[in-house]
């Protein structure tokens, strides 16, 4: 291939000596793109960049131990000249320097689109998993973490590692539609938002907060027994009956929730199940008195002698 077509390509080329790395041809196109930098280049090879320094380079990349890509700061536009130098003859080196720089802005971009679109993923995923009024878990996420849960008590069971039980507690406040009606639905938003943070920050890292319906919420507790998510949940009624909110009318209104608690495996085995079970136990807490915490068992009626539980679907919910 004659130089002529060489400096018509839309690379550039220069062939220099193997020992002394001097030019003995470079095309047009070499030197006014890489001409000013050209010894540098040559320097590069001969150091394997380790000593390359030059105001005209930004950057050097390599690619490896034969290829480089040169950044350049050509008037005030970076060029990126890709530099590859193989085999011309016995004694000289062929160096090809092919300008990339579109390339690389072409990758750029795809870059930052793809960065984008994670982004994009990432927060409509985290929506898709969170309650949009208060912030904290829904019903979809409260399933998710179950199931999680329960893959990797399966995977410890397989490797006879010590499982826990786990418990959940289905959070109902007591008399909620009150709110809406005395002081509107807006204000009924407030206090299930103020009422989301108090629970949050009376739990701790061992529990999953959701709410799973409009003013019915869900504490997954991965390592207390029944009994201790019991006390937990005791704990923060307390908390929540001293709370007290300013309504529109700057009165002050409290509020207090009634819950029912499930032990896992005890009381069931799919989340379902142990939902439908502390519901249950949620209906006697809300039969005898509300404002209180009651745990499932299978004697429930007999020991609140309360009202035969309704079928499901005539729950008060
Ligand atoms: P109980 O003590 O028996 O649980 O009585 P309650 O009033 O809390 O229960 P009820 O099921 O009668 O009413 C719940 C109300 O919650 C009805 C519904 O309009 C209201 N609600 C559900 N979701 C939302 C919401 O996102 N915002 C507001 N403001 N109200 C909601
Ligand atoms: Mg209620
Ligand atoms: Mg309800």
């Amino acid at each position: 291939m004659g130089f002529d077509l060489l400096n018509k390509l839309d690379v550039v080329v220069a062939i220099c000596n193997r020992q002394t790395l001097a030019p003995s041809y470079s095309s047009s196109k070499f030197k006014a793109i890489i001409g000013e930098c050209g010894e540098a280049i040559f320097n590069l090879f001969e150091s394997k960049y380790q000593e390359f320094s030059r105001e005209q380079v930004l950057a050097v990349t390599a690619q490896s131990p034969y290829a480089f890509t040169i950044q350049l700061k050509a008037e005030r536009t970076r060029k990126t000249i890709k530099v590859t130098m193989s085999d011309y003859d016995e004694d000289q080196l062929m160096i090809v320097g092919q300008d990339i720089t579109e390339l690389k802005k072409l990758e750029y971009s795809l870059q930052a689109y793809a960065s984008l679109m994670e982004t994009q993923e990432k927060s409509l995923i985290k929506m898709a998993y969170t309650d949009s009024l208060t912030g904290i878990a829904n019903r979809r996420a409260m399933f998710k973490r179950f199931n999680e849960y329960i893959q990797n008590q399966n995977q410890n069971q397989n490797q006879n590692q010590n499982n826990t039980k786990g418990s959940i507690a289905v959070i109902d406040i007591d008399h909620f539609k009150q709110f809406n009606d005395v002081y509107g639905h807006e204000f009924g938003d407030y206090v299930l938002k103020r009422f989301a943070e108090k629970v949050t920050l009376a739990l701790d890292n061992d529990c999953y907060f959701a709410r799973i319906g409009g003013e019915e919420f869900c504490v997954f507790s991965y390592t207390r027994n029944g009994a201790e998510l019991t006390t937990l949940i005791d704990t923060v009624l307390d908390s929540i009956k001293c709370y007290e909110i300013l309504t529109p009318e700057k009165n002050m209104t409290q509020l207090s929730f009634s819950a029912g608690i499930v032990e896992n495996t005890t009381h069931g085995t799919t989340l379902d199940e142990l939902l439908s079970n502390a519901d249950k136990a949620l209906y006697f807490a809300k039969a005898t008195g509300r404002g209180q915490v009651i745990s499932y068992s299978t004697d429930l009626l007999a020991k609140y002698n309360a009202k035969p539980m309704p079928k499901f679907r005539e729950i008060k919910r």
